[in-house]
């Protein structure tokens, strides 16, 4: 199998960048340098481990999935079926984030997934401690390879909690204060399910879905943690580009004032809540 020939093989089922993919597969499965590619378009490099890879992104299965690493923040994260793949919009979070913490906060990081969100802030304020949840056992083994991975195991604690759970806040918040609450929830809305791309329906629902309006782990954020963060500290989520308007409303109805910050395109990215 030739560079060229996956590169056909992508294009054609409607992948976005054929030839930016076919590079990642194929010096993922064999030993060339990505910078010769273009010299080497037509030589042969079969082999069983790429054609197989090449036959599940023929079926839209995620890239990261298949090489089982991607690179967030400039850190790389393990990934797989069972954990949200790091998204290159959360990065604006953990840049936000490491501005807006305090010296030595101790910070929380809800629905932590694959963990990224938490190990890359870590990563970048050495003096910071954080807490991990997620409701799934399966995104935790993940969290905690990539906080080994990239050094930080010391300084945060992975916990599998259902943040939906009402009794589960003061539980978490029992162990000590939180001076922050950072967050990129599930927040697809259920009745967008059928116009996604088809990877999407490979990454768990678990991590997508976030009710019918998209909101249900912001509402339970805001009014089941948000209480508890100790005074003068904030919480800053992750939205839906469709969401600024809802979120204002619901931090209102909650009592609390917050900020919509958009993102490089210039949509509707983070919600600022100071405490
Ligand atoms: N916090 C993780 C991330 O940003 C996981 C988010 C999720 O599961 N929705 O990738």
């Amino acid at each position: 199998m030739t560079y060229s020939e996956i590169c056909k093989r992508l294009e054609a089922v409607g992948i976005e960048d054929p030839s930016h993919e076919a590079a990642i597969l194929l010096c993922h499965f064999c030993p060339v340098p990505r910078e010769e590619l273009p010299f080497r378009r037509n030589e042969d490099f079969s082999s069983p481990e790429l054609a197989s890879a090449v036959k599940k992104r023929e079926a839209r299965y995620p890239l990261q999935y298949i090489i089982g690493e991607w690179s967030f923040c400039d850190e790389s994260y393990r990934v797989g079926e069972g954990c949200l793949i790091p998204r290159s919009e959360t990065e604006l979070l953990v840049m936000r984030a490491c501005e807006l913490l305090p010296r030595g906060a101790r910070f929380l990081d809800l629905c932590t997934g694959s963990g990224c969100i938490a190990v890359s802030v870590l990563k970048r304020r050495p003096d910071c401690t954080a807490v991990g949840v997620d409701v799934s056992a399966m995104a935790l083994r993940y969290a905690s390879e990539n906080a080994r991975r990239n050094g930080v195991t010391d300084r945060v604690t992975f916990t599998e909690a259902d943040i939906l759970d009402p009794t589960v806040p003061e539980k978490l918040f029992s162990d000590g204060g939180f001076a922050a609450i950072l967050s990129n929830p599930p927040y697809i809305k259920c009745s967008a399910a059928s116009e996604l791309e088809p990877e999407l329906s490979f990454e768990p629902a678990l991590a997508l879905f976030g009710g019918e309006d998209g909101l249900v782990f912001y509402r339970a954020a805001v009014s089941g943690f948000l209480p508890y963060v100790m005074k003068g500290g904030f919480a800053l989520f992750e939205i839906g580009y469709d969401l600024g308007e809802d979120m204002r409303k619901l931090c209102a109805e909650n009592g609390y004032e917050c900020k919509v910050e958009k993102d490089l395109a210039g949509l509707d990215r983070l919600v600022y809540v100071k405490l």
